[in-house]
């Protein structure tokens, strides 16, 4: 059964009795090459353990299963979970979960799935959930080790966005904090069934397993900057003082003097490393964390 085949999907769901769900982002690919090359730049071999989030109807989850040691994969839509019981009942190393990514544990996933090495995640991501998944995903830096996934083009290009850039922002920080991005391939709309409206593609995640950055306090360092892009067309002292309760414009405009920078400065053009030296700046006074 040829998987990527417009006719053999339209087949599949009139004897299933279902049809492509807008809702759960549904975009089935339909091109050999792309698939191959997901999985050829996943890195995937048979010491892996892959977590593939949304199987669908089981294409991507076919290759995956043919490299790697063992695949999970995690699917929301109970509709497909008999049509993958058919299309992947040769793949004895596959295990499906129905459930919706968000409210799984990834780490209970890879406590009994994994086989200690860390997970490898390979995805082409429902593209309404995009951002969410990936950030929760970031969440488990020592436990995963790539994420392989296709998203809308202009998602990657904001993952991969510097200072400067009218794409950089928050999603940027995030991923380049937790990982080093890279794009692997842009991606048509017609390699899917049905076609999104959208341009894609294949980026990889080689996630971090040493911060590339000293910062006192991850944490208050991320909601500096979410504070920050909320308002990036205001001036730093400004975007923080709207948006982190008990921080002043004063405490601010130090921090910012110490590192040399004016105090009209604006966010947006910070690098991640200076995100770091302000935030470490600000901790020393422990009442602005709040
Ligand atoms: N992997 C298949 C392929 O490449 O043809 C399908 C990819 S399709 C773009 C996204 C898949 O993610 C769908 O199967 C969809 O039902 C599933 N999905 C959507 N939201 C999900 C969620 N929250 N948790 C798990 N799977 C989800």
């Amino acid at each position: 059964m040829n998987l990527s085949d417009g006719r053999v999907i339209r087949e599949i769901m009139n004897v299933y009795g279902i049809s492509a769900q807008k809702k759960y982002g549904q975009n089935f690919l339909i091109d050999d090459s792309v698939l191959d090359e997901i999985v050829e730049c996943s890195t995937v071999t048979r010491e892996d353990t892959v977590l593939e989030i949304g199987p669908g109807l089981g294409a991507l989850t076919r290759r995956l299963s043919a490299a790697a040691g063992r695949v999970v994969a995690v699917e929301i839509d109970k509709e497909l979970i008999p049509v993958l019981a058919e299309t992947l009942k040769e793949c004895e190393n596959t295990d499906i979960i129905n459930a919706d990514i968000l409210n799984c544990d990834i780490r209970e996933i890879y406590e009994k799935y994994g086989n200690g090495t860390g997970l490898k995640v390979t995805a082409n991501l429902p593209y309404y959930i995009t951002t969410p998944i990936v950030l929760k995903l970031l969440e488990y830096s020592d436990i995963i080790n790539t994420i392989t996934v296709m998203v809308q083009k202009e998602v990657a290009v904001r993952m991969q966005a510097g200072p400067g850039s009218k794409d950089y922002g928050a999603l940027s920080l995030a991923v380049q904090y937790y990982s080093e991005p890279t794009v692997v391939t842009s991606v048509s709309p017609d390699s899917f069934y049905p076609s999104p409206a959208v341009d894609s593609a294949v980026i990889r995640l080689d996630v971090r397993h040493d911060a590339c950055v000293d910062v006192a306090d991850p944490d208050y360092m991320f909601r500096i900057i979410r504070a920050t892009f909320n308002m990036r067309r205001k001036t730093l002292p400004n975007a923080l003082c709207s948006g982190i309760q008990g921080l002043t414009r004063e405490r601010v405009g130090e921090a910012l003097d110490v590192m040399g920078k004016q105090r009209t400065v604006r966010g947006e053009t910070f690098t991640l490393g200076e995100f770091a030296e302000l935030t470490t700046l600000l901790c020393d006074s422990a009442d602005n964390k709040i």
